[in-house]
């Protein structure tokens, strides 16, 4: 399947081989661990492909994960860097769109032109054909959207390039490739249709258009659901199991067993031809790393601690967590419940705690009291990695003339994504 740079450009990241930072783990080192690793596994099991890279240290070109920054940051405690920021973006003016999602860091929404969800951030973008420069302050699948739908001569910028996701890195295209030859030996790729989260990268996406296939939003599952078994017996969901199974069962009707979880980390995904053909969803086994932490004892503690109080949590989180909230919904749909909720109304709300922060200081003035539903819970730690001093090397590097971390998704990569985008924009 097509790759995709997100490197800087005429950087050419290797592979395995590729020249780690002072004090990074070398390719031998990792393939040594990755042995160990897989001396310590059940024998029916694979560890992820690279599984031991961290985070911002060089490359895992086929992972959402990134590289170091290539330049000089600017100190974290620089006294200036509001004021330089600013300046920036002022001496780019028209020609640079700054794109904030929900989840960012206070310190960075500030310089949003526009703050979203990632499909309407993405659209945001390609509504400003004037702007030259798109900085995308999210992750790394939102950034190839934007490069997607926006025309060839935007250029889209992440800050840092290590920003990635870890649920759309839980679906590689050699995986999902696999999966497709297992559901065809099964025979029932044919009558199979791909749908894929909004929150996959652009290789996934490309999948699902070439598969006749379509995107969806934690806001149109359910009506992306509905279009394909109009086109297909059975949906092959994408990365996400929870959303997958949370739409299927809480807003379709069908039940936990038709349902099954294909895990790429074993052998024909962990089961038989006989339970692939019985399902009607096969649900790639992946999940986000912070909705995936709320848990039923969460919802149990704030109930006790607050009487009273509404749960209300988005669909990216467990089934069980669900079912025990009073309301589920995306993060736009969480921003407009909190927007009409009466004074004097008390929530827990299960999203990213940058949102949640900002909506408890926001609303704090009418009386609402709003509170993240775990304690425990932390940030998108990805999310986070685009800060103030990201943001204003970003911007500076731009003034000054030069394009840093592009991102930017091949012509074959675009052209089958972006089919299985339009096919989301036509949903009745
Ligand atoms: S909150 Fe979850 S889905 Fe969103 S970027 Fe972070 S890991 Fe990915």
């Amino acid at each position: 399947m097509g790759g995709r740079t997100g490197r800087p450009r005429g950087k050419r990241v290797p592979r395995l081989t590729g020249t780690a930072p002072r004090g990074a783990p070398d390719a031998t080192e990792l393939q040594k661990g990755l042995v160990l690793l897989s001396a310590a596994q059940p024998l029916d099991v694979q560890p992820t492909p690279l599984a031991l890279l961290l985070l911002g240290r060089e490359a895992d070109p086929r992972s959402e994960r990134g590289v170091e920054c290539p330049g000089d940051l600017p100190a974290p405690s620089d006294p200036d860097l509001v004021a330089r920021a600013r300046a920036a973006k002022e001496k780019l003016g028209d020609r640079v769109f700054v794109l904030g999602h929900h989840y960012q860091r206070d310190e960075v929404i500030e310089f949003a032109d526009v703050t979203g969800d990632s499909f309407k951030l993405a659209r945001d973008a390609a509504a400003r054909p004037e702007a030259e420069y798109i900085v995308f302050c999210g992750v790394h699948f939102m950034a190839e959207s934007a490069d997607i739908l926006t025309s060839a001569q935007q250029r889209v910028v992440l800050p840092d390039l290590a920003a990635g996701c870890s649920m759309a890195d839980m679906a590689t295209a050699e995986q999902v490739a696999e999966c497709w030859d297992v559901l065809t030996e099964a025979g029932i790729a044919g009558t199979t249709v791909p749908v894929s989260y909004m929150n996959s990268s652009a290789d996934i996406k490309a999948f699902t258009g070439r598969h006749g296939g379509t995107i969806c939003t934690s806001s149109n599952a359910k009506r992306a659901l509905e279009w394909a078994f109009g086109q297909g017996e059975k949906v092959l969901f994408l990365p996400d199991q929870h959303l997958g199974r949370n739409t299927a069962v809480r807003d379709m009707g069908m039940t936990l067993d038709d349902c099954v979880v294909y895990n790429p980390h074993k052998p024909n995904g962990g089961l038989t031809p006989q339970q692939l053909r019985d399902a009607r969803m096969i649900l790639w086994r992946g999940h986000c790393s912070v909705h995936g932490r709320f848990s039923l004892d969460s919802v149990r503690e704030v109930r006790e601690r607050i009487p009273g109080v509404n749960v209300l949590v988005h669909p990216e989180c467990k089934h069980e967590v669900v079912g025990a909230a009073d309301q589920v919904g995306s993060t736009e749909y969480i921003i407009k419940a909190l927007e009409a909720a009466p004074a004097g109304s008390k929530w827990a709300i299960g999203t990213e705690l940058n949102l949640v922060r900002r909506l408890a200081n926001r609303f704090a003035a009418e009386d609402k009291e709003i509170v993240f539903l775990d304690r425990t819970v932390c940030f998108c730690s990805t999310m986070n990695r685009i800060d103030l001093p990201h943001l204003v090397w970003a911007l500076e590097s731009l003034a000054d003339g030069t394009v840093v971390n592009r991102i930017e998704v091949d012509a074959e990569t675009e052209k089958f994504a972006k089919l299985a985008l339009e096919r989301m924009l036509a949903l009745p």
